[in-house]
């Protein structure tokens, strides 16, 4: 494909605002350039179908399905977007005066802050909401530098913080990054086995990460007995909520004990994971850890009108500029006020039939190491087919050639070969059938024709790569 500074033809133009007006009428003479600025020439149309195709050189979820384990690739809702794009949030400034004026010139994005961090408090059952951190591993961070301001308060020495083997892998490495040591407690039967627990809690643990549902898809049954157990030492849970899909509507992390909780508001609420934009990982907390959390809060005056509080003694401080990401959660604001309670419930059910619809029909062609029923997501392994040649990756490729975005592949890590599932709520049953015949058709292939597979794709602008050197020494070319 040409680069548009090849399809430039020069005198080409499109058309102009201010036809047969010289270009000095409109911009003063001094600020005019002298040289050419090297700009290339091209009708409109020839620039709106080369952009027009590039972008559709790029998977997404618009185009088809992305069943990406752990990442929640869903359609998002288009009316989420209008709100987000309406002129009254994009066009203010962060600095706009709160209360001055007829009611203040940012009342209406403030009450949407508050608003929702109460509609996340109702979800979760926490006591208070954070909007600040933007993603989910920046949640998780402040959620960690949340509890080792709560210990330094009590004046605990702590130093420990506990993250199961099957936990996403952002929780021990956000764990580390806030200085505490990482203790890993290995699973059973893909959950946290609390007597493996016992062994290695001690009065320097701080406290526990759990992922739930875990990597393998899988709801951690034991939480009461972990909760007991970690409050006899005073550490604080926390809850990786990344994926509260798999479990909105039917659970609250604050009624089981949690005390600090993050989400990702891109991949529950409205905005996909994934696509390069910007995210959102809001964290909420129990009473005892509120205190702490980041500054600025929004707060609610006694005449109702919103104000920005920044006297929190106790906060940890910043972690963002300004106040997050605000468009992202203007988006779950919406989404959540249009899917109410009973919407958002349906949401997880979908999703979680939809995992369990998809793992049913596949269980028969790939190994699935955890057969029972699984939340949002499903882990099935090619540890079989890899006997003969053919590895998760082939697959991954092999479904390129079909079409879709490939799955999650070797993630979780204690899956070999794994090939990690996510359908979304939102994908229809003709969808989830096309893929599974698709994948039971390559599966097929193992026997037939490995090349197939092992080859793939072949229908792509880049075929198979040397994923090493890919990464390592870049070739870059247009020449596609
Ligand atoms: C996606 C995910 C994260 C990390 O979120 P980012 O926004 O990518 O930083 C953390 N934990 C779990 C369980 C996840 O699925």
């Amino acid at each position: 494909m040409k680069t548009i500074f090849e399809k430039s033809v020069a005198g080409r133009e499109g058309c102009w605002p201010c036809e047969g007006m010289a270009e000095e009428a409109y911009i003063p003479k001094e600020l005019l350039r002298d040289g050419d600025v090297g700009l290339p020439s091209a009708s409109e149309l020839d620039v709106v179908r080369h952009f027009t195709r590039l972008s559709q050189r790029n998977f997404g979820v618009d185009g088809n399905f992305y069943p990406l384990g752990s990442c929640t690739m869903k359609y998002n809702p288009k009316f989420t977007e209008v709100v987000a794009a309406m002129p009254g949030f994009t066009r203010l400034h962060p600095v706009l005066p709160q209360l001055r004026g007829a009611g203040g010139l940012c009342q209406g994005a403030l009450e949407v802050m508050y608003e929702t961090e109460s509609l996340l408090c109702e979800i979760t059952g926490m006591s208070a909401f954070t909007l600040h951190p933007m993603a989910g591993a920046h949640g998780e961070l402040t959620g960690v530098m949340l509890m080792a301001a709560y210990h330094k308060d009590r004046g605990n020495k702590k130093t420990k913080v506990i993250v199961p083997d099957s936990a996403h892998g952002t929780n021990p490495a956000s764990a580390a990054i806030a200085g505490f040591d990482v203790v890993s407690v290995e699973s059973k039967d893909g959950i946290v086995d609390p007597a493996a627990l016992a062994e290695v809690l001690d009065d320097e643990v701080a406290g526990m990460m759990m992922t739930c549902p875990n990597t393998l898809g899988l709801f951690e049954k034991n939480l009461p007995e972990i909760v007991k157990m970690l409050r006899k030492v005073d550490a604080l849970l926390y809850y990786d909520g990344a994926n509260l899909n798999a479990i909105m509507g039917k659970m609250r992390v604050g009624d089981v004990g949690f005390d600090i909780v993050h989400l990702n508001l891109h991949k529950t609420f409205a905005t996909p994971h994934g696509g390069g934009g910007p995210g959102s990982g809001p964290v909420g907390v129990s009473e005892k850890v509120a205190p702490f959390l980041p500054i600025s809060r929004v707060a609610k005056r006694e005449d109702g009108r919103y104000f920005l509080d920044y006297d929190q003694p106790k906060s940890i401080g910043y972690v963002a500029p300004f106040y997050g990401n605000f468009g992202v959660y203007l988006k779950a604001y919406a989404y959540i006020l249009r899917l109410g309670g009973k919407g958002l419930t349906r949401a997880t059910e979908n999703a979680v039939l939809a995992a369990n619809y998809m793992r049913k029909r596949l269980c028969d062609h790939f190994e699935v190491p955890y057969n029972r029923i699984c939340m949002h997501e499903f882990v099935a392994s090619a540890s079989e087919q890899a006997k003969k040649g053919v590895h998760a990756l082939d697959f991954a490729k092999g479904l390129l050639d079909k079409g879709y975005h490939a799955p999650t592949v070797y993630f979780p890590l204690i899956v070999p070969e794994a090939i990690m599932i996510e359908p979304t709520e939102t994908e229809n049953k003709e969808t989830l059938d096309q893929f599974c015949d698709d994948l039971i058709e390559l599966a097929g292939l193992v026997d037939s024709n490995p090349e197939a597979l092992t080859s793939a794709p072949v229908t792509l602008p880049v075929t198979r790569l040397d994923e090493t050197k890919a990464a390592r020494s870049m070739e870059l070319t247009d020449d596609l």
